[in-house]
């Protein structure tokens, strides 16, 4: 812990920690050493690992990225911190990520960085000219640049599996409900899910055992399921394995340097053994009007909390209730999440529910049983996670629905429900990093994880 201490210090540059705590890694790190001593360790013992900063923590500050939280701390661990706490791993601290997860680009940053006066955005290690992707920019930036072994991300529409794939390292989602959301700042509560983000496959499966398993109490979409132990699986042949590519995920919108890093793992699975397959997912263009508007929906929802009331920021002056609540809820959220909250009491309101709101509901279960028509003819489904690499900080500018596009090839499998994951395949346009998006059936996490630790 103390020699990830010291580089996160030494790259603060970076952008990716918002808190730090040496005293408190340090106890815990002395704790998970007496364990060790003792010869009663757990799976995970001594581990450091780091936070986004959506996961609330009883030992560090919680802000999602928001000035709504700033100098906000739970009283309590989020389901998911404590598994891997009470697994022995030792918390680095907590990593910046957009507000309220809601971006691409982990540029909606609202609070600052540690070592900075002022909010920034996240540098991706392998080009700090450029974005590492987002929501959970910061994680990936961390474990890119070794500030971390290993990180939480979360993911509603692609927040694990596109900064994974642009910072160059493996990330994977659950299935829904496999992760318990209790403690993880709500987004949209029918698509959020906590995964880890690692250097390897092997390390996500060591991860992704403490982090999952029924919590039924806490979370109302829990899955009673057990938890399995991925790293027992991950040693199994590819022999015959047939990986499904979509022909919508390699078209004409896919950048010729990611193409061809595609090709290449693809190209490489057949040498292991695997079958390339041609399979449709045909509403896939579809899946971003759904998904911003549902996502926005339930966000516009679960925002309503942050009334300057129960908790986080409020306003100074005021004249009365209601100039109090609009007053501290302009001055805590920020523009994106202002929009959407906007998108989203729109397309729930009165007159336009059904034109929008009903409507998307449905197209999101075709997009669900279109992955099931698919699954008939292959095991595995493949393809970039993202249509380009990571682009330039600052690129997109002032056009949301440039960040909204990127997203087209994470959002299916997140409305879908399905596990997905992203590990590194390559490089494509200015060496930047390429990841290949595996997506599963439901519970199939330990068939992604084999397949991509025989890929790595
Ligand atoms: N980029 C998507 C959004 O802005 C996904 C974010 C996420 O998965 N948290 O909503």
């Amino acid at each position: 812990a103390g020699h990830f201490l010291k580089r996160i210090a030494s790259h603060q540059a970076l952008g990716a920690f918002v808190a730090v705590d040496g005293d408190v890694t340090l106890a815990q790190a002395r704790a998970a050493d007496a364990l060790i001593a003792k010869g009663d360790a757990p799976a995970l013992a001594g581990v450091p690992i780091a936070h986004k900063d959506i996961f609330v923590t009883a030992d560090f500050p919680t802000t999602a990225g928001s000035r709504m939280l700033a100098g906000y701390r739970s009283p309590f661990n989020a389901t998911v911190v404590q598994r891997l706490a009470d697994a022995g791993a030792v918390t680095l601290g907590k990593l910046s990520c957009d507000e309220f997860a809601m971006g691409s680009a982990n540029e909606n940053v609202a609070v600052p960085a540690v070592g900075a006066e002022q909010a920034v955005p996240v540098r991706n290690p392998w080009d700090t000219t450029r974005i590492p992707g987002g929501s959970s920019g910061g994680s990936a930036a961390a474990v890119a640049a070794r500030l971390a072994p290993a990180a939480t991300g979360t993911d509603t529409g692609g927040s694990i599996r596109q900064p994974a794939s642009f910072c160059g390292i493996t990330g994977i989602k659950p299935t829904y409900g496999r992760a318990s959301r209790y403690g993880m700042v709500a987004f949209a509560s029918s698509l959020d899910q906590a995964g880890p983000m690692a250097r390897s496959a092997e390390d996500c499966a060591l991860l992704l055992s403490a982090m999952c398993g029924p919590d039924l109490d806490r979370d109302s979409t829990s899955i009673d399921r057990p938890a399995e132990d991925y790293s027992r699986t991950l040693n199994g042949s590819l022999e015959g394995l047939r990986i499904g590519v979509p022909k919508e995920f390699l078209g004409d919108g896919v950048a010729p340097g990611v193409r061809a890093a595609i090709d290449a793992a693809l190209a490489e699975y057949e040498k292991l053994g695997a079958r390339r397959v041609a399979v449709t997912l045909p509403r896939t263009e579809l899946s971003i009007p759904v998904y911003y508007i549902l996502a926005a929906a339930e966000a516009s929802s679960n925002l309503s909390r942050f009334d300057g009331v129960k908790f986080g920021h409020r306003a100074k002056d005021y004249r009365d209730l209601a100039d109090m609540y609009g007053k501290t809820r302009e001055e805590g959220f920020g523009d994106e999440v202002k929009r959407r909250i906007m998108i989203g009491t729109y397309v729930l309101s009165h007159g336009y529910y059904d034109a929008y709101y009903l409507q998307a509901q449905k197209v999101r279960r075709m997009i669900a049983d279109d992955f099931q028509q698919a699954f008939k003819d292959c095991d595995v489904i493949a393809g970039p996670a993202a249509p380009t690499v990571a682009w330039k900080l600052g690129e997109h500018g002032d056009d949301p629905v440039a960040d909204y596009l990127a997203d087209i090839f994470t959002l299916p499998a997140s409305l879908a429900g399905l596990p997905g994951m992203s590990l590194p395949a390559g490089f494509g346009e200015d060496g930047m990093p390429v990841g290949l998006q595996l997506i599963g059936n439901y519970f199939a996490e330990a068939k992604l994880l084999n397949a991509a630790h025989r890929f790595q």
